[in-house]
């Protein structure tokens, strides 16, 4: 059992911390939201005042925060209180340029460090089958897999510094598309007179078979259950889609690669989100696409 500090109990993380608190590791918790705090508190974690107090004495450090902005914010506070040796793993979805440059601040302090993005969802952090796409160096993902075990089902070492967080935005810019790619397919079927299970049944199985149909079906009373089936109340909110699809466009800048369907995409789903103050799931877009004009 280790001593682990974790910084962040949003939507993901207080179920992630929770897993660890549940498997007996002792953990000391931060959030900026007090009711986050006592509700880890109620789970048997300890809630300390500041990121830094949660570090203090801890052999591993998780965080799971919104943005690398506010990674590197964290960083710069919880660094110092680190003892020489200790692993901090990032699970938050960030750029990788932020992913790169905060691996050489641990390092440069004698600390480990993971870029360790997830997916799974909510449902996956509350089960503890996260997917961890892992960037750093084998001796620290060693020493990680005591906890990482604990919160994920399968855990994929992509490669060095950053290449979790490659990995997690190159594999969510093909969902951005793939989605999308779907939900004309259906729309275009629907309007040609086919049923939507007579299109599912065809597309799950042949050539046109992806996640996107056959475990996130766009299409309510098709497929497996999926927000469609809950008025598209996330799952995987726009906003979410729209973050990852523009971590996508930013990387492709930085190496000068082209993805002119992905940067359509994501102009797509920003026009979608545009047009409600409601949140919807990504794969709500099929409605939007629906009443645009030819
Ligand atoms: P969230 O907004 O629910 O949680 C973020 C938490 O961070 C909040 O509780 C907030 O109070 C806290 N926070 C913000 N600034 C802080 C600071 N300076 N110090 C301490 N705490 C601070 O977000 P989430 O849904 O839990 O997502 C977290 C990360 O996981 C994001 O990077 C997201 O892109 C990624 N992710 C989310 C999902 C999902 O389905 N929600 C799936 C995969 C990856």
């Amino acid at each position: 059992m280790v001593d682990v500090g974790f910084i962040g109990l949003g939507n993901m993380g207080l179920p992630m911390a929770t897993n660890l608190a549940k498997a007996g590791h002792a953990v000391k918790v931060f959030d900026m939201s007090e009711a986050q705090l006592s509700k880890a508190a109620a789970e048997g974690m300890t809630p300390c005042a500041t990121a830094a107090a949660a570090c203090e004495g801890s052999e591993i450090v998780v965080t799971m925060l919104p943005n690398g902005q506010i990674v590197h914010a964290v960083l710069d506070e919880i660094v110092p209180a680190c003892a020489k040796g200790t692993l901090i793993i990032d699970c938050s979805t960030i750029d990788v340029d932020s992913a790169k440059s905060a691996h050489q601040i641990a390092s440069n302090a004698g600390l480990g460090f993971l870029d360790c993005p997830v997916s799974g969802g909510v449902g996956g952090a509350a089960a503890g089958s996260l997917t961890f796409m892992i960037g750093g160096d084998e001796s620290a993902l060693k020493n990680g897999e005591q906890v990482l075990d604990v919160m994920g089902g399968k855990l994929v070492h992509c490669g060095g510094a950053g290449a979790g967080q490659a990995a997690k935005i190159c594999n969510n810019m093909m969902l951005s598309i793939s989605m999308i790619g779907t939900a004309e397919a259906f729309n275009l079927g629907m309007k040609l007179g086919l049923e939507p299970q007579a299109i599912f049944d065809v597309m799950s199985t042949s050539s046109g078979f992806c996640w996107s149909i056959n475990n996130y079906c766009p299409v309510p009373g098709v497929g497996p259950q999926s927000p469609a089936d809950n008025d598209y109340k996330p799952g995987f909110a726009s906003s979410l889609m729209i973050k990852d699809a523009t971590l996508a466009q930013q990387a492709a800048d930085s190496v000068g690669q082209s993805t002119p369907l992905a940067a359509q995409a994501l102009e797509l789903y920003k026009q979608f989100a545009s047009t409600s103050d409601i949140d919807y799931d990504f794969s709500g877009i099929i409605k939007w696409l629906e009443t645009q004009n030819r």
